[in-house]
């Protein structure tokens, strides 16, 4: 994607962000933007970069690894952010590459991320992933699941930031993120990542304080 393209989709993506918090009377300033950059090349990355985008989401860790340790080393600030799938087995290399996982969804990888951030002396911030729809082959962890993970987390000494969902496919999302925002509230969590290129919007309306946005910044993935 030319520069001045990416220059362009992410003003335009801020002014749209900024007016949907100021519809909902919040400050722009209380959401944070994700640029998901999975399966894009870093000579797609590099042009956000330059119009000063410094948060980043990846969904693989291979990916990610193979991607973003040259581009930190130009731009030092820079945040990136899991948002897929993690295996247990992968602890110790997410730990290390990334500054916050969205996709905290079940015991074993507690645990594994408690001795993984133990070990490197490292705490990235965690969101807790719900199944908000109970779809059988969605990750996060179920509803009536998500006091006693919560608990184990917080007890391995996890940085809890969070809820994250994604809603059921070609569903109306807005009676999800309410039902995650009520779920944040009761259990004492400030942070609710929601919202994607198709439903940023609806997402700030009900409280998101992280959207995670691909295909509206880099484009339709291949
Ligand atoms: C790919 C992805 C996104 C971004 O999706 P777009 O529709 O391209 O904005 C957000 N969250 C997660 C978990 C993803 O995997």
């Amino acid at each position: 994607m030319p520069s001045d393209d990416a220059k362009s989709r992410l003003a335009d993506l801020r002014e749209k962000i900024a007016r949907a918090a100021r519809t909902a009377g919040r400050d722009p300033a209380s959401i944070e933007l994700i640029a998901i950059s999975k399966t894009h090349p870093v000579e797609a990355i590099r042009p956000l970069i330059a119009a000063g985008q410094r948060v980043f989401g990846e969904n693989r860790v291979q990916e990610a690894a193979g991607k973003w340790p040259a581009l930190r080393e130009q731009t030092p600030d820079l945040r990136l952010h899991l948002v897929g799938q993690l295996q247990s087995n992968k602890a110790d290399e997410a730990v290390a590459l990334f500054d916050a996982i969205h996709s905290v969804d079940r015991s074993s990888l507690v645990t594994a991320l408690g001795r993984a951030m133990d070990k490197a002396g490292k705490r990235p911030d965690c969101f807790i992933q719900v199944n908000i729809g109970e779809e059988e082959q969605k990750g996060g962890c179920a509803i009536t699941d998500l006091p006693a993970l919560l608990a184990e987390a917080r007890a391995a000494d996890l940085p809890v930031a969070g809820l994250m969902c994604v809603p059921p496919q070609d569903l109306e999302p807005a009676p999800w993120f309410a039902l995650l925002a009520k779920l944040a509230r009761d259990n004492g969590l400030a942070g609710l990542s929601i919202g994607m290129s198709g439903d940023y919007e609806a997402a700030i309306w009900l409280g998101a304080t992280h959207v995670r946005v691909g295909s509206a910044l880099f484009g339709a993935r291949g």
